[in-house]
C-alpha cells in the first residue's frame, strides 16, 4: 500500500487545528487505498497549538507531532516535516485553511498520472491587495533574474514524490527557499488550479520583514543578478566619470576660462555615487552574512520531542 505524508507547519493556530483535522479526516475516508500519516510541526507556538495537536494524536496515531524547541520559521518547519516523513508522496499544506485540504485529492491524482511534483497553483486568492501585488510582481521578477523556472503563483502547497523529497534532503542550505529548491531539483511537474481562501482564524505570521527575508533568500540563493548589476553599474559610472574628466580637461585646454567646478553638480554626483557604494557594500554584506551562516553550520531547527513516531521519546534531538 502506498503511503502519503501530509506535512503541516504550525505557529499559533490553536483555533484552526481542530477544523483542519476534521477536513483531513473526511479526506482520509476517501483515501482507503493509501496509508496516511499527518505530520504537524509545532514551530514554537505561544498558544495552545501543541496541546491541540497532542489531543488529536491521542485519538488517531496516524497524527504525528514534531515539536520544535522554539520558533524557527515556516520553511524550516516544512523542512523538518520532509526529513521525518516516510510517505511515497509528501504533501505540504498550511494550517490556516487557506489551502483547501480537498485539493490534496487532485494532487494525488496528478501524482498517480506519473508527475513527480504537483503544484497547487492559485487561480485566485483572498489576500490583501498589497500581498497579492507583491507576490505577483515578485514571482515574475524572480523568474526573469534566476536561472530556474520557478512556478508562478504557487506557494508551498504541493505534492512531492519520494524521489523529490530525497533530492531536497540533500540540499543542506540554512537560508531555505523551498519554492526555489523544489524547482532546482528538477523532475516532471504539473499543477492543479485552486482558489486560495482567506485565513480562517488568527492573523498572518508573515510580517513584511519576514517576507523581505524570504524574497532575499530567493534572489540571493538562486541568481547572480545583484553582483552582475553591481559590476554593470560600476562600469557605467566609471565610464561616465572618465568621459566627464576628459571633457573638463579638454575644455580647460582649449579655453582657460572654462568653468572648472560646477560645485553643486559635483556634490550631487558624490552623494549619488556614495549612496550606490553603500548599497553595493550592503549586497556584498548580505552574501557575507549568508556565507557565515552556512559556515557556522548550526542545525536550522531543533526538535524538543516527537509524538507517534517510532523513535519518539528521544527528546532534545539535534538535527
Ligand atoms: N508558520 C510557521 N512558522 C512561522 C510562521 C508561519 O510554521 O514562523 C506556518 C503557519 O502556521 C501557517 C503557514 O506557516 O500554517 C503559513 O503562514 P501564514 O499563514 O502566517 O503565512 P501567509 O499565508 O500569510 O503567507
Ligand atoms: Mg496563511
Amino acid at each position: 500500500m502506498k503511503k502519503i505524508s501530509i506535512i503541516i507547519p504550525v505557529y499559533n493556530e490553536e483555533q484552526n487545528i481542530p477544523l483542519l483535522f476534521d477536513k483531513l479526516r473526511s479526506i482520509k475516508a476517501k483515501l482507503n487505498n493509501y496509508a496516511l500519516e499527518i505530520i504537524f510541526i509545532n514551530d514554537g507556538s505561544k498558544d495552545n497549538s501543541e496541546k491541540a495537536i497532542r489531543e488529536i494524536g491521542q485519538t488517531d496515531n496516524c497524527v504525528k507531532l514534531i515539536n520544535f524547541s522554539r520558533n524557527f520559521g515556516h520553511q524550516q518547519a516544512i523542512s523538518a516535516g520532509i526529513d521525518y516523513s516516510a510517505g511515497d508522496a509528501v504533501i505540504t499544506i498550511d494550517s490556516d485553511l487557506q489551502d483547501p485540504p480537498e485539493i490534496c485529492l487532485e494532487l494525488i491524482a496528478g501524482w498517480e498520472k506519473g508527475n513527480e511534483i504537483v503544484y497547487a497553483k492559485r487561480r485566485s486568492r483572498k489576500d490583501s491587495f498589497l500581498k497579492k501585488l507583491t507576490a505577483h510582481l515578485f514571482y515574475r521578477m524572480l523568474n526573469k533574474i534566476t536561472y530556474l523556472n520557478i512556478a508562478v503563483d504557487t506557494g508551498d502547497f504541493r505534492l512531492m514524490d519520494r524521489k523529490v523529497v530525497e533530492a531536497l534532503k540533500k540540499c543542506p542550505e540554512k537560508n531555505r527557499f523551498l519554492r526555489g529548491l523544489s524547482s532546482y531539483v528538477g523532475f516532471q511537474t504539473s499543477f492543479v488550479l485552486y482558489d486560495r481562501e482567506k485565513r480562517l482564524h488568527g492573523k498572518s505570521n508573515y510580517s513584511v520583514k519576514r517576507m523581505i527575508k524570504l524574497a532575499m533568500d530567493g534572489v540571493l540563493g538562486f541568481s547572480d543578478f545583484l553582483p552582475k548589476l553591481i559590476l554593470i553599474s560600476g562600469s557605467v559610472i566609471a565610464l561616465l566619470g572618465f568621459l566627464g574628466l576628459a571633457a573638463v580637461l579638454i575644455g580647460k585646454l582649449f579655453s582657460p576660462d572654462f568653468p572648472f567646478f560646477y560645485s553643486r553638480l559635483i556634490v550631487a554626483a558624490l552623494f549619488f555615487i556614495g549612496g550606490l557604494q553603500i548599497i553595493f557594500l550592503g549586497v556584498i554584506g548580505e552574501y557575507a552574512s549568508r556565507i557565515y551562516t552556512e559556515v557556522q553550520n548550526r542545525p536550522f531547527y531543533i526538535v524538543k520531542d516527537l509524538v507517534n513516531f517510532e523513535n519518539s521519546g528521544s527528546g532534545g534531538l539535534l538535527i
